[in-house]
């Protein structure tokens, strides 16, 4: 019998796939936007953009385009229906991770690195609320803002984290105070938190992300009818480029994106692919990887205050892995609540790793459910008690890089297999999409038309050849995810 770690090279390896046509139904997406399968009657082809992906990321490329070139014609071709993937099945949190994460940024990219990382996720978050607003989104999207509680279930995490803290906040004294420490009797008595060694409190948000992106594409059909195009069920099933197009009336559109309702041509094509992008990119397998999430919305009917504008949570535990069920706690919960409904949207991975690295959002672990249906109480000191209603749950399927950062740049051509130099990425935003996909897209865009974002886009996140040989590697991402097997 293959060793788990063995296991987990094949998975990370293996074909995404196309997005499953049946996915699960996130409850975000329960009442389905009027542009959900939005298409044109035939497909349009000459487009001096493809943009593959209808989520936030395809979303924000789509949009710096079409506002910045005044002639740009652009298509957003999705698989299913409008923003189905991860933007539409999320948790629905705005909040950094970089706080954790600093200390080993730090580490591997040094501290300048590091603090672009912390304040690029930061502004990408201060941009949100305004593209929130700039679009009179607040209501339907139902965004708060907040504080999020970190919950640190164990000292070693909690001290890690501290450490982390201390750290960001002596190298770059511009982000101090961003991040309040608490200690246990105050998370215990002031926040009602059961279980926890410490916590930290933070600037933060919740939103309704499929409400938001859907309500932006409408407005962008609106201004731009004969410039943007949305093809909705219209999976892309390979992409190729050729240079015997170069006659006169075609040269500008070297590539044909071949789809299930046939082929277009385009000059350019841009992955907004996240999870999936290593089916259309099979250089891609193992430096991006599926990881599927799952998410429940829990309703504790009047056992539970409403703190939905006030407070959003993340528990954060040391990864586990149980040799006898091969069950893996992946180290993290996250939680918000709704401030009209007081329902909670609660998700976290605890599955095998072939249920966890996994493109397949058409199925939710039963295990991964009952989990979360029986910690939740526990967090505010109910156990015992009976799980509260399960309104909904669903499964999505998040992109995973191997060295735990974006990939956003021009794709080279050792990633395409193919000559041209139109072909683009901005994906795996490692679960943190809400704090990086709309400025990373954006920041591809303005690369695609010429601009330095040199700036402002973490270098990190580029997809230069010391990357490729280094973190971004299968072996990397291997060696992470065996790290507690
Ligand atoms: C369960 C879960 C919980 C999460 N919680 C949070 C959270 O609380 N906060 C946070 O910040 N982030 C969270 N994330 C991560 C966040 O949702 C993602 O990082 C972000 O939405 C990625 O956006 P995207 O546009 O890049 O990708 P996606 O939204 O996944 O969009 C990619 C799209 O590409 C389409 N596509 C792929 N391949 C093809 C093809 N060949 N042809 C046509 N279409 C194709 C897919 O159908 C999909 O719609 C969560 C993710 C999941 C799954």
């Amino acid at each position: 019998m293959a060793s788990e770690k063995e296991l987990v090279a094949k998975l990370v390896m293996a074909d995404p796939g196309l997005p499953r046509p049946n996915p699960t139904q996130a409850y975000w997406q329960h009442v389905p936007h009027a542009l959900a399968n939005a298409q044109s009657a035939s497909l349009p082809t000459d487009r001096d953009f493809a943009v593959i992906g209808s989520g936030i990321t395809g979303l924000s490329v789509a949009k710096t385009l079409l506002e910045r070139h005044p002639a740009a014609t652009v298509t957003v071709l999705e698989a299913r229906t409008l923003c189905s993937g991860a933007t539409g099945r999320n948790g629905g949190q705005m909040a950094a991770n970089v706080g954790e994460e600093y200390m080993d940024l730090a580490e591997v990219h040094g501290p300048e690195m590091a603090g672009n990382v912390a304040k690029f996720t930061f502004r990408n978050l201060e941009m949100m609320r305004e593209l929130i607003e700039e679009y009179d989104a607040v209501e339907t999207s139902e965004m708060q803002n907040l504080r999020k509680l970190r919950v640190f279930l164990t000292e070693d995490k909690f001290n890690d984290f501290k450490k982390s803290i201390a750290r960001l906040e002596a190298d770059h004294p511009s982000l101090g105070g961003l991040y309040t420490i608490l200690d246990r009797e105050s998370v215990f008595k002031d926040h009602g938190i059961h279980g926890a060694a410490g916590g930290a409190l933070l600037p933060a948000g919740t939103v309704w992300p499929y409400r938001l992106v859907t309500k932006i594409f409408a407005a962008l059909m609106k201004k731009y009818p004969d410039r943007l195009a949305i093809e909705t069920n219209t999976r892309v099933e390979s992409v190729e480029h050729s240079d015997s197009f170069a006659t006169p009336i075609t040269s500008v559109f070297p590539y044909t994106v071949r789809t299930s309702r046939g082929p277009m041509r385009a000059g350019n094509v841009v992955y907004c692919t996240n999870g999936y992008s290593g089916h259309l990119l099979p250089q891609l397998r193992g430096r991006i990887h599926p990881f599927k999430g799952t998410m429940t919305v829990q309703d504790p009917q009047k056992a539970m205050p409403n703190q939905g504008t006030s407070v959003s949570w993340g528990f954060h535990y040391p990864p586990r892995y149980d040799p006898e069920t091969r069950i893996c706690g992946q180290g993290l919960y996250y939680l918000g609540q709704s401030a009209k409904t007081g329902y909670f949207y609660f998700g976290g991975e605890e599955a095998r790793m072939d249920e966890t690295i996994s493109a397949d959002d058409s199925v939710v672990g039963e295990h991964s459910v009952a989990h979360l249906r029986s910690v939740l109480p526990q967090f505010f000191g109910r156990n015992g008690a009976a799980p509260w209603k399960l309104v909904s749950s669903w499964s999505g399927i998040m992109g995973l890089s191997s060295d735990g950062l974006p990939l956003v740049g021009r794709l080279p051509s050792t990633l395409t297999g193919r000559t041209g130099t139109g072909e683009w990425i901005a994906a795996a935003f490692n679960g943190y999409g809400m704090a990086n996909c709309l400025m990373s897209g954006e920041a591809l865009a303005l690369m695609i038309l010429g601009e330095d974002v040199s700036d402002w886009l973490p270098d990190a996140y580029g997809l230069g050849e010391k990357r490729l040989q280094g973190t971004l590697t299968p072996p990397e991402a291997i060696k992470a995810l065996s790290a507690n097997l």
